[in-house]
């Protein structure tokens, strides 16, 4: 008898642009399982039934993204990542239990490792840029390697602030005004905002006053090449892409639902840099 067909899926809302299919699809067929990555739009009133009862909605787990994170979380038995962070992105089914992570912050840190190797060999000063959901599991990833110093720069100061609160004393929250100042230390300079992405206005900061060493990261993805990165290449700096940290957080979970790591590798990137140029 052939093996079981089974699904997981995306809970998010709205969730309709996700590249996430194309990913766990692409792997699904790279292992030979019978099964599904599916797209679940699914409201806030209704998400903690909806996770409660994933099972009779015949799924083995799921990710769960914007506005689902922090409930996400609530509704289900968190690891020690996904509580530090505040957030789950992956849910799974676990006898009977309904358990969480939080694969951003290894998203973020496989990305590093794969494209600018050694990021975090001796990593003093990092300078964060937003304090949303993504910039917390960044933090996290930034401590787990040993970062001495974060610090965490946001329109909304107060946002900035509560990250201390959470992460602790090697949290320093920051303004815009010091980013000049900041950015001459920087090892490590991230933007987790929302500036660059398609639709939104660029992230302005002058890359002359960086490091020569220092390394540059960009959470957004549409376009690939944010106005930041090409600041960064211009500068003779080391990058690395948002969309690195998109298929490098998606390993775990399939992992979790299916049994086996699969690889990022240069043929998946292709896969999702083709879809993204389709729109
Ligand atoms: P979020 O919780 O909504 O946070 C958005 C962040 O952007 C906040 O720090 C916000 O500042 C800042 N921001 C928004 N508009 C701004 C503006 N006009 N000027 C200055 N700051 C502005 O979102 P998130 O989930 O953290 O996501 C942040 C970014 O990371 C998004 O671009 C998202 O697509 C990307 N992301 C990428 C991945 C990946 O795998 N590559 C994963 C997760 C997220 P305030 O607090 O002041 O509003």
């Amino acid at each position: 008898m052939g093996e079981a067909f089974r699904t997981a899926c995306l809970i998010g809302w709205p969730v309709k642009h996700s590249k996430s299919p194309i990913i766990h699809g692409h792997w699904m067929e790279c292992h030979g399982i019978a099964g599904e990555y599916r797209l679940e739009e699914v409201s806030p009133d209704d998400f903690t039934d909806f996770v409660t009862n994933l099972a009779a909605h015949g799924y083995v787990g799921s990710n769960v993204t914007i506005p689902h994170k922090e409930m996400a979380l609530a509704a289900s038995e968190p690891d020690e990542r996904a509580r530090a962070v505040g957030a789950a992105n992956t849910l799974w089914l676990d006898n009977g239990r309904l358990r969480s992570t939080n694969t951003d912050v290894e998203g973020f840190v496989s990305c590093l490792d794969d494209q600018t190797p050694g990021w975090d060999a001796n990593l003093e000063n990092a300078l964060l840029l937003g304090a949303g959901g993504a910039a917390r599991a960044v933090a996290h990833g930034l401590l787990e390697r040993g970062a001495r110093n974060a610090y965490v720069v946001n329109r909304t100061f107060p946002r900035a602030v509560s990250f201390q609160a959470r992460l602790g004393s090697q949290i320093h929250p920051a303004h815009w005004r010091d980013v000049p100042a900041l950015l001459c230390e920087a090892d490590l300079i991230v933007n987790a905002t929302s500036l660059g992405m398609v639709g939104n206005p660029d992230m302005e900061i002058d890359l002359d006053a960086a490091r020569d060493d220092a390394v540059v990261a960009d959470l957004v993805y549409t376009p690939l090449m944010t106005s930041l990165l090409k600041a960064a290449e211009k500068r003779g700096l080391r990058y690395a892409d948002g969309l690195g940290m998109l298929l490098h957080q998606a390993a775990r979970p399939f992992e979790l639902w299916w049994g086996v790591r699969p690889e990022v590798t240069p043929e998946l990137r292709d896969l999702v840099v083709r879809a993204l140029n389709a729109g």
